[in-house]
């Protein structure tokens, strides 16, 4: 047998079904008490991704290059279900992409089909598949009950052609937008990371235009912002898996947080100018919010902060209940 470790882009070549070990449902790796984060707990189904973004963090954090997708979902949903169970005044939002994508293995595994079949009968949770691939034949027809959000991580098609490489065409990913949209699915965006290079004002405008050309704002459950980010160790291992990225020559700082970001007018810029293309589009009603920035930031780009991150949980719940009569069932 081979027992040699795989690097990290042999890894991702091959897929194992794993059984689940330990705990897979926790808080999101990066929530930080300096920061606003929006508190959404991830379940750990999948490790490793077969596309390569130039910036994932993956390739700083998986020492064992494999990619395993969990196949016993039952085990999953009972973890899920007695956690839940705890709290069952709050409304838990769950994604599944903290360690991979949601959707990008789903033609070999079914993994996202069958989660959303099980989230369909909960009480008080929302499943959320985040994506960069348009694999989403196979939930189209299922019976989701409003209790799945189908979301897509967002950027402008030189940064997709030259920073995300095997991932899914701008073009895919709204086609599959549009139809996951037709099929009674909330959608989430992402436009995260935002990455600077000249002509990024004008680039991340038409984004903003082709996306709601491919989905209408009231079907769009969130929409999140957030900018470039890695840990400053990281840089090495993008410069060597990715020669040709363009991401580590610009001026960035450290965080509280230990991660490199642009620094704040820059960032504060761009959200800025995301903000007031997406505002051409959507409804005060839709609830947009920056993913790890500063209280001071989202004052510069939306004029207030959420006083604590159980206080932007909240408005995520009230803003289901509101937009989409999303409730607690007991
Ligand atoms: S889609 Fe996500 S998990 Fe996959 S390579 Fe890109 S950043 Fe990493």
């Amino acid at each position: 047998m081979n027992t040699k470790p795989l690097n990290y882009k042999d890894g991702k070549k091959e897929i194992q079904a794993i059984p689940k070990k330990g705990e897979a449902m926790g808080t999101c790796a990066t929530l930080n008490r300096k920061y606003i984060c929006c508190n959404v707990q991830v379940l750990k189904s999948v490790h490793n991704c077969p596309f390569e973004c130039s910036y994932c963090f993956l390739q700083n954090y998986l020492n064992d290059g494999a990619t395993k997708s969990i196949d016993d979902i039952g085990t999953l949903i009972e973890e899920v279900k007695e956690k839940i169970s705890r709290e069952p005044r709050r409304l838990f939002r769950i994604g599944t992409w903290e360690l991979g994508d949601s959707l990008a293995l789903e033609g070999s595994t079914g993994q996202a089909a069958g989660l959303v079949k099980e989230f369909a009968g909960l009480g008080n949770a929302v499943l959320e598949l985040k994506t960069k691939s348009d694999c989403v034949d196979s939930i189209l027809n299922l019976n989701h009950r409003g209790r799945t959000v189908i979301s897509w991580s967002m950027n402008t098609e030189y940064i997709i052609k030259t920073e995300e490489h095997r991932t899914a065409s701008l073009e895919d990913r709204l086609q599959a937008m549009h139809k996951t949209a037709n099929a009674g699915y909330l959608i989430g965006l992402h436009f995260d990371p935002m990455i600077f290079y000249a002509g990024w004002g004008k680039d991340y405008e038409k984004l903003v235009n082709q996306v709601f050309e491919a989905v209408l704002p009231d079907r769009v459950a969130w929409i999140s912002i957030g900018s470039l980010r890695f840990n400053p160790e990281m840089k090495k291992k993008i410069e060597n898996n990715y020669p040709d990225n363009r991401l580590t020559c610009a001026e960035m700082v450290l965080g509280d947080d230990a991660k490199m970001r642009y620094v704040k007018p820059l960032r504060a810029n761009m959200y800025r100018s995301l903000y007031n293309s997406l505002r051409r589009h959507i409804s005060k009603d839709n609830l947009i919010y920056l993913c790890m920035e500063r209280r001071d930031v989202w004052d510069k780009v939306f004029g207030y902060h959420p006083d604590s991150i159980e206080h932007l949980d909240s408005l995520f719940a009230q803003s289901l209940y509101k937009r989409f009569g999303l409730i607690n069932e007991p």
